[in-house]
C-alpha cells in the first residue's frame, strides 16, 4: 500500500513540537511493515540544507493564488524515508521557524504558505498529479495540512483522507475573506465545511473532510468529544466518533535505551539493573543533592506551563522532602513557574535542585537516576516522558488523563490519580513512598514498567490498519 504523509515538521530536519518526532519515526515504521509511506514537507531553508540528495522531480501548477513550484525527491537522513520537498522560495525560504518569524511573531502569509502545502498533497493524491508514483491514502497532520482532505474532496479524487491530530490547541484559524484566496469555493464556508464560529478553520476543515480521524492516545480520543478539551472542536468529533480513533504514539527505542545510552554514567537494564544505582549517584552529585542511596529521589521534566501541573507539584514538595524524599526538576518555560521552582529548589538544599533550560543529556540522566517520576499534567494527550520514565525504572506517579492514563497501570507499573488537585497527587505519592519502602515488592513494579512495549511498530500497525479500512471504506 502506498501512503503519503504530510507534515511541517520532522525531525532530524526541522522541529517545534511532538508533531515532528512522530513525523521522524512513523514513516520509517510503516515503511518496515511494507507500506510505502513517502513524507512530503514545505521546502524551509533547514530541509533544503539538510537534505543532500534534492533533486528535481516535477512542477506543480494550480497552487493557491496561481502559485507554480518545484517538487523535489530526496531521503531523510536519519530513517532514509522518501522525501517529497515543496520547493516555493516565496513561501518558504525566509529566516526564522517554521511559522514564527526571529522575533516570535507568526508569519503574516501562514494561511498561504500551509493552503500551497495541503493543495500539493491534494494534487499528488490526485489524476491530476504529474508524478507516476500515487498514494492510496493521504495521511494529514495538524492544522497546517488541515486542507488538504478539502481540497482532495473538491477535486473529486478518490483517494481515502486521515486527519491526525496532534495538538488540538493550534487550530489555524484565519478570516474569513481568504477564502478565495485559498481557492476554496464560497459554498464550503459553512457548518458543513471549513466554517469555524465565523471564521475558516484549517484543522475544521480536516476534522470535516476527513475519512478517519486520530489522535495520539485512546484516552484523548474520548476526552476531545467534550467540553473543556474538546477546544471548541468537541460538536463535530463527537458527531465523527465513528471515525475517530486513539493510536498511541511509540518512543525512540534506540535513543531511549538505559542499556545503550551515551549520556548515563552507567549502563543497566531489566535483567541486570545494578547500573541504575550509579546512575542515582552520579545524578544526586551533578545536582549537588546529598549522596544517599536510599532517599526517595523524584524526577520531573516538563515544559514549565499550567497544562503540566507544576503548581501541583510545588504544593506537595514541603511534604515529600519532610518524608525525606529528593527532588529533581529540569525544564524551562512560563517565568512565574520557573521563578517558583528556583525558589522551592533554594529552600531545600541538598535536598531539591533544578535547572531551569533545555538540557537533553541531563533529561536521560533523571530518566536514568530518579526512582520515580512526576508527571501531573492536567491534560496529556499522549506524552512521552511517563514512557521514558517506564522504560527507565522511574516509576511514574501520573494524572490519569490522555496517554498518561493509557500507558500508566496503578499498583502495577506505576501510581495514577483522578483528580489535577495537590491532595490528589499528595495521596498517591503516599501510595508510592509506601511501595518504596518494600525493596522486592519495588523492584518488581519497576520490572514490569521497564518491560512495556512503546515500540513504534505498535503504532504503525495500528495506522496501517485504519489506511486499509479507510479504503475499504471507499
Ligand atoms: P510536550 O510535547 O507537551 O512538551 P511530552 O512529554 O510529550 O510533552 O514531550 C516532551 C519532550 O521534551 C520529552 O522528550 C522531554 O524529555 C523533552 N523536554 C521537555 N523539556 C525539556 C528540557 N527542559 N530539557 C530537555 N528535554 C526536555
Amino acid at each position: 500500500m502506498r501512503a503519503l504523509f504530510v507534515t511541517s515538521e520532522a525531525v532530524p530536519l526541522i522541529k517545534t513540537g511532538g508533531l515532528a518526532d512522530v513525523s521522524g519515526a512513523l514513516p520509517g515504521a510503516l515503511r518496515e511493515i511494507g507500506i510505502d509511506c513517502r513524507m512530503l514537507l514545505p521546502g524551509y531553508p533547514q530541509v533544503l540544507a539538510a537534505v543532500t540528495d534534492l533533486t528535481p522531480v516535477a512542477e506543480l501548477t494550480g497552487l493557491p493564488r496561481g502559485f507554480t513550484a518545484q517538487l523535489l525527491q530526496g531521503t531523510s537522513p536519519k530513517s532514509g524515508t522518501p522525501l517529497y520537498v515543496l520547493d516555493a522560495p516565496a513561501a518558504y525560504q525566509r529566516p526564522g521557524g517554521p511559522y514564527q518569524d526571529l522575533h516570535g511573531q507568526d508569519h503574516p502569509d501562514n494561511a498561504w504558505r500551509f493552503a500551497l502545502l495541503s493543495k500539493a498533497a491534494a494534487i499528488l493524491a490526485s489524476p491530476a498529479s504529474p508524478l507516476e508514483w500515487r498514494p492510496e491514502v493521504l495521511h494529514c497532520n495538524d492544522w497546517q495540512s488541515g486542507l488538504a482532505p478539502a481540497y482532495l474532496n473538491f477535486m473529486g479524487a478518490a483517494v481515502p483522507s486521515l486527519m491526525t491530530v496532534h495538538n488540538l490547541a493550534y487550530q489555524g484559524i484565519f478570516p474569513p475573506d481568504m477564502l478565495h484566496d485559498l481557492d476554496l469555493p464560497a459554498w464550503c464556508f459553512d457548518v458543513e465545511g471549513v466554517e469555524y464560529y465565523g471564521n475558516l478553520s484549517f484543522l475544521k476543515a480536516g476534522l470535516f473532510y476527513a475519512d478517519r480521524l486520530t489522535t495520539v492516545s485512546p484516552s484523548y480520543a474520548q476526552e476531545i468529544q467534550h467540553e473543556p478539551l474538546g477546544m471548541g472542536m468537541q460538536g463535530l468529533l463527537a458527531t465523527r466518533k465513528d471515525r475517530l480513533t486513539g493510536i498511541l504514539n511509540g518512543i525512540d527505542a534506540a535513543e531511549w535505551n538505559p542499556s545503550s545510552d551515551l549520556f548515563l554514567n552507567a549502563e543497566y537494564s531489566q535483567r541486570a539493573p545494578s547500573g541504575k544505582k550509579k546512575c542515582k549517584r552520579a545524578l544526586q552529585k551533578e545536582m549537588g543533592l546529598t549522596e544517599k542511596a536510599d532517599a526517595p529521589l523524584f524526577g520531573l521534566i516538563a515544559r514549565m506551563t499550567h497544562q503540566k501541573g507544576l503548581d501541583l507539584v510545588l504544593s506537595v514538595a514541603d511534604g515529600l522532602i519532610a518524608r525525606g524524599a529528593q527532588l529533581v526538576m529540569l525544564g524551562t518555560g512560563d517565568k512565574a513557574i520557573e521563578h517558583a521552582v528556583r525558589d522551592m529548589a533554594l529552600r531545600y538544599p541538598g535536598q531539591a535542585a533544578c535547572f531551569i533550560g533545555y538540557d537533553e543529556a541531563l533529561s536521560h540522566r533523571i530518566e536514568a537516576g530518579s526512582d520515580l517520576f512526576l508527571m501531573p499534567s492536567r491534560f496529556e494527550p499522549c506524552g512521552l516522558n511517563q514512557m521514558y520514565s517506564l522504560r527507565y525504572g522511574a516509576v511514574p506517579i501520573v494524572h490519569a488523563t490522555g496517554g498518561l492514563r493509557d500507558t500508566v497501570r496503578e499498583g502495577v507499573t506505576g501510581f495514577v490519580f483522578a483528580e489535577p488537585t495537590a491532595h490528589s497527587l499528595w495521596l498517591a505519592v503516599e501510595r508510592a513512598l509506601t511501595r518504596y519502602a518494600d525493596a522486592t515488592a519495588w523492584k518488581a513494579m519497576m520490572r514490569a514498567g521497564m518491560a512495556e512495549d512503546f515500540s513504534w511498530e505498535h503504532s504503525a500497525k495500528g495506522y496501517a490498519a485504519l489506511y486499509r479500512e479507510a479504503l475499504e471504506r471507499r
